[in-house]
C-alpha cells in the first residue's frame, strides 16, 4: 500500500561568499560522493567537469530551497531498509517529488535571468548516463549539478538556514521525515 504523506517547501538564502565559508568544503564531500553509485557516472556528480568554488563565485547569492516530506508515522510500521536500500514505496516518493521540485526550479530559474539551480541529488533525465561511455552530455542545456557536489553540507544548511533537522535512517528504520534540498544561484 503507497505510503501517505504530506510535503512543505521552506525557504532560505545567503550571500555567495558566506555561503562558501560556513557551507561548503569540495574535498570533504567529495570523500562522501565516492561512495555513491553515481560517482563518476553522471555529468552531474563528483568529480565535476568544473571547479566548483570557481563556479560558485561566479554567482552573488545563493537562495535554498527544502522540500520536507513528511511520512505517516502509521504507515512506516514494518517499512524497512534493507542492506540499506531504499524501499520501494519510499523511492516512489522521491520520485514523484523530485519531479515536483524540479517543475518548481525550471519556473523559478526562468523567472530569473543569469540563475542556475543545483539539484538535490544527480540528473536523472537519461536513464543511463552519457557520461559512462565516456561520451559528452546529451542535455547541458537542461542538466544541473548536484548540491553536494559542489561541496555543500547538506545537514548543516538544513539546520542553520531552513531550520529542519535531518535525520538519517538509524539501522533499518524510515526517519520521519525525508529532506530534499535545492539551490538556485542568482548573479
Ligand atoms: S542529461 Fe543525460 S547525459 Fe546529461 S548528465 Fe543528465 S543523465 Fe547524463
Amino acid at each position: 500500500m503507497p505510503i501517505k504523506y504530506t510535503t512543505r517547501i521552506v525557504r532560505g538564502s545567503c550571500p555567495i561568499q558566506e555561503f562558501i565559508e560556513k557551507y561548503v568544503d569540495p574535498p570533504r564531500f567529495m570523500e562522501y560522493c565516492k561512495a555513491c553509485q553515481n560517482y563518476e557516472k553522471r555529468w552531474s556528480c563528483s568529480p565535476l567537469d568544473i571547479v566548483p568554488l570557481d563556479f560558485l563565485n561566479s554567482y552573488s547569492d545563493i537562495r535554498l530551497i527544502g522540500l520536507e516530506i513528511i511520512l505517516d508515522k502509521n504507515m512506516l510500521q514494518g517499512v524497512v531498509c534493507e542492506a540499506f536500500d531504499v524501499p520501494k514505496q519510499i523511492n516512489t516518493i522521491l520520485d514523484i517529488e523530485k519531479k515536483r521540485l524540479t517543475t518548481l526550479l525550471i519556473r523559478e530559474e526562468k523567472s530569473i535571468p543569469n540563475s542556475q539551480y543545483l539539484f538535490s541529488g544527480a540528473c536523472e533525465i537519461c536513464e543511463i548516463c552519457t557520461r559512462t561511455e565516456g561520451k559528452p552530455c546529451l542535455f547541458p542545456e537542461r542538466m544541473r549539478y548536484s548540491i553536494e557536489a559542489v561541496g555543500a553540507d547538506i545537514s548543516k544548511i538544513s539546520e542553520e538556514i531552513l531550520g529542519i533537522k535531518v535525520l538519517w535512517m538509524k539501522g533499518s528504520t524510515i526517519p520521519e521525515h525525508l529532506i530534499l534540498i535545492c539551490g538556485l544561484l542568482i548573479k
